[in-house]
């Protein structure tokens, strides 16, 4: 097994590198490390079965060094290359619409190319503000195509249905995830999700900033249990679309509550202002994913924090 994981260097994109490494499969990782960082990868540094070449997907794979680790054949794109948190694809809001775009396009040509199977992480941002609540795979969404956030959300649509139109039109193998809220170790402390942000400011002792009254919801899933359900769906040979996510759901409050309480601080919770189009609730339906995958999240939400509260302690004590 060769795969290309696009994002690599990323939260999650550098966890199935590794877990693609230790299933004994051979990885090219293709980052231009937009919002990843080659320490994300350190550990997969000089392993004979793992590569990192800096890539702007959106660009295609042009350059000779790209081309060579390309060769001679791949069996997998993982199409994972795109600011994924909200403040990322703000700041840099056509790079994103260009990752989801010429970037897809990018990857499903080399997928045509090699006969492999190409697997487009999408996102649960598919659905907008939900009308349709949990969501499932048929919801077709309220999504606003001009606000703030729909360059992140209308490049994964579009992705969505360039991957549906070359499946059609020349039998591409394709997959689609719509992946929900996912966290963990290697979350950038100030990538402005909500657990890095909560946990950040709560060992500080700074105040946790919870948007509005902090009664919207979002269903927040361990990344070890996203990547397992990555890599199985990978392997089925499925062409989605498929939810992939932790059905917990728990409100904005709640959360910052229980980030309180794992870390032991004393900080207080303020109130700051909502963003633009916020999704009121979300929470993934994934009936699919059990049925197709035999898969559901193993990891609770207070084990997958204390887990991540722990890794966010020992980057801080390295640090200092
Ligand atoms: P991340 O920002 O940590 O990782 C994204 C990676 O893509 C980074 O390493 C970045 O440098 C790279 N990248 C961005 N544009 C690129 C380009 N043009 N060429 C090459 N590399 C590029 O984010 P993440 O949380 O690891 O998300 C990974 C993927 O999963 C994204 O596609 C995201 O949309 C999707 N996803 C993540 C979540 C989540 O909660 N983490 C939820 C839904 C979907
Ligand atoms: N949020 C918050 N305080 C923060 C960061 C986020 O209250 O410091 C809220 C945000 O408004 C949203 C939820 O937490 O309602 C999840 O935000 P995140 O950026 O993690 O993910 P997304 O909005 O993409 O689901």
């Amino acid at each position: 097994m060769r795969a290309v994981v696009t994002g690599g260097a990323g939260f999650v994109g550098s966890r199935v590198c590794e877990a693609l490494v230790d299933s004994g499969a051979e990885v090219v990782c293709l980052d231009n490390l937009l919002t990843g960082a080659p320490g994300n990868v350190a550990g997969l540094r000089g392993h004979p079965a793992f590569r990192f070449e800096h890539c702007d997907v959106a660009e295609g794979f042009t350059s000779r060094a790209v081309r060579a680790a390309l060769r001679p054949d791949l069996d997998l794109v993982l199409h994972l290359a795109s600011p994924a948190s909200p403040v990322d694809y703000l700041e840099h809001p056509i790079e994103t619409l260009d990752a989801g775009s010429r970037g897809t396009r990018a990857a499903l040509d080399l997928a045509g190319e090699h006969g492999a199977r190409l697997v487009l992480a999408s996102t649960s941002e598919v659905y907008g503000d939900p009308q349709v609540h949990p969501q499932t795979e048929e919801y077709w969404g309220n999504v606003s195509s001009v606000g703030p956030r729909s360059v992140y959300d209308e490049s994964k649509r579009f992705g969505e249905a360039l991957t549906a139109g070359y499946r059609r039109a020349f039998g591409t193998d394709t997959g689609i995830v719509r992946i929900f809220n996912t966290y963990g170790p290697r979350m950038r402390a100030h990538d402005g999700r909500v657990v890095p942000t909560f946990v950040r400011q709560a060992l500080a002792g700074e105040p946790l900033t919870v948007a509005g009254d902090g009664s919207q919801t979002r269903s927040l899933c361990y990344v070890d249990d996203l990547v397992a359900g990555l890599l199985a769906f990978a392997h089925s040979g499925h062409p989605g679309p498929m939810n992939l996510g932790n059905p917990h759901e728990l409100t904005v409050a709640r959360i910052a509550e229980d980030v309180i309480r794992a870390t032991g601080s004393t900080s207080p919770v303020v109130q700051v202002e909502r963003p633009v189009d916020d999704p009121g609730k979300r929470c993934p339906d994934i009936t699919l994913a059990r049925a197709e995958l035999g898969w559901e999240p193993r990891i609770s939400w207070l084990d997958g924090l204390a887990r991540t509260v722990s890794w966010f302690r020992s980057r801080s004590r390295g640090a200092a």
